[in-house]
């Protein structure tokens, strides 16, 4: 009835094999399947689900929301109160335009840009992903890292034509194109941190140095938060490293799991946006009463506590990886980027799509099953980022703990490309 049986490629379990898991239900740190199996939950959504399954506050929002109707296609008093949330937590944002999904926060923050410059050049980072818009899907990581695409047919030569992609975390290549084009180039969008290739970290001053090169020729930087924003700290990954962007875009954690998200940046940028200027952007459903009761409940309840949580899990959990792989042999790096982490099965600390892709990928199907099997639900894919959340317990940490011998194992004794040839 659906394609390949999933709403969203990486669901769909193609680079890891066997059959995806139908979930039913989903409470605090567990999902449970359509066989009643259940597994400690370290996708989270994909990210939104830092306070766990069903929070009760944010299920009490929604509740309330639903019961005062699910939708008016007029201005609501709680969406201010979302944008100042959004506001009062990442500094260089002074308004916000919800809408429906991180792919139109990303999509509308290019038109803005390319709006306000008159220039029509794009820069993006290979293996970054900012959701499926056609100008953003040129060497994309996320689920067209898992398919192994390099663009996706359908985008036309001339809209990938005006993007240009370098390698992450390399500024003197952006400088470069700079040097040769950067009276055309609108913007430079990148992710905060990058979590779509894995989780990697932008080395020291590439963010800034990446404003100071936008800003030298007149660019306009933007920064895609919608993984890391809300997730590695209150104010996202700002709050690491405060780096001002000019644009933001927001999604995952800022709506609790409803869809909806956001983009951002000055009053004067924002200015430009259709009603109050003449870039147009719009959405039947933006906005959305219930899908904003969530994330407000979200963010009211992700206070310090939750965030020292969530790093303290992201450290706990990667040390458990590290040392089941050590045990094994396995050459491996577990990387963070905040709370975000991943495992590269390389002995090369990975700053880049190259890297990434030249890890030994083959060793993941295995260990990504062993997990399954044993009750753990990781990313089914070696390019996606691990997510914990705030709620894991005990019987979490004994499941994991019980689970990844025999994953690592697995992961040691798997079939390189090189020896299934022979
Ligand atoms: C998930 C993601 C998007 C796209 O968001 P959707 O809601 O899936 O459209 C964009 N940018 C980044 C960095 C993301 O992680």
């Amino acid at each position: 009835m659906i394609p390949g049986g999933v709403n969203s490629p990486v669901r769909a379990f193609t680079s890891v094999g066997g059959t995806p898991r139908f979930m039913t239900s989903a409470q605090g740190p567990w999902l449970t399947d359509a066989d009643d199996n259940a597994y400690v939950d370290l996708v989270c959504s994909w990210g939104p689900m830092i306070l766990g399954h069903a929070h009760p506050a944010v299920v009490d929002a929604v509740r309330a929301a639903a019961g005062q109707g699910l939708s008016f296609g007029a201005p609501t008093p709680a969406e201010i109160e979302l944008a100042e949330a959004i506001i009062a937590r990442v500094g260089p944002v002074e308004q916000v335009r919800l809408v429906n999904s991180g792919t139109e926060a990303t999509m509308s923050a290019i038109r803005l840009a390319r709006g306000i410059t008159g220039r029509k050049v794009i820069v993006k980072f290979a293996g970054c992903y900012h959701g499926h818009v056609d100008a953003l899907l040129a060497q994309a990581g996320s689920g067209v890292a898992t398919l192994g695409l390099p663009t996706s047919p359908g985008v036309t030569g001339a809209q990938a034509a005006d993007t240009v992609v370098l390698p992450y975390n390399d500024l003197d290549a952006v400088r470069a194109v700079f040097a040769e084009r950067g009276a055309e180039i609108a913007c430079v969008i990148t992710e905060a941190a990058a979590g779509n290739m894995g989780a990697v970290a932008p080395v020291p001053g590439f963010n800034a140095g990446l404003r100071e090169v936008c800003h030298a020729s007149g660019a306009l930087l933007v920064v895609d938060e919608v993984m890391t924003g809300f997730r590695v700290s209150p104010a996202g990954w700002f709050g690491l490293d405060p780096v001002a962007g000019d644009l933001y875009t927001f999604g995952k954690v800022m709506s609790g799991g409803l869809p909806a998200a956001a983009f951002g940046g000055s009053a004067e940028l924002m200015s430009h946006l259709a009603p109050a200027g003449p870039v147009y952007q719009a959405g039947t459903l933006s906005g959305n009463p219930v899908a904003v009761a969530a994330g407000l409940a979200t963010l009211r309840a992700a206070d310090d506590a939750v965030y020292a949580t969530l790093d303290a899990n992201a450290k706990r959990l990667g040390a458990l990886l590290g040392d089941a792989l050590a045990t094994e042999g396995v050459p491996h790096r577990v990387q963070y980027a905040g709370s975000m982490l991943s495992v590269f099965f390389s002995s090369d600390e990975v700053h880049d799509f190259a890297g990434a892709q030249a890890a030994a990928t083959w060793r993941f199907p295995a260990f990504f099953h062993a997990l399954l099997d044993r009750g753990v639900y990781a990313p089914p894919s070696a390019f996606e980022a691990w997510f914990v959340s705030a709620v894991l317990d005990g019987s979490c940490w004994e499941t994991i703990e019980a689970a990844l011998p025999a994953a690592a194992r697995a992961a040691a004794t798997a079939t390189s490309p090189a020896e299934a040839a022979q």
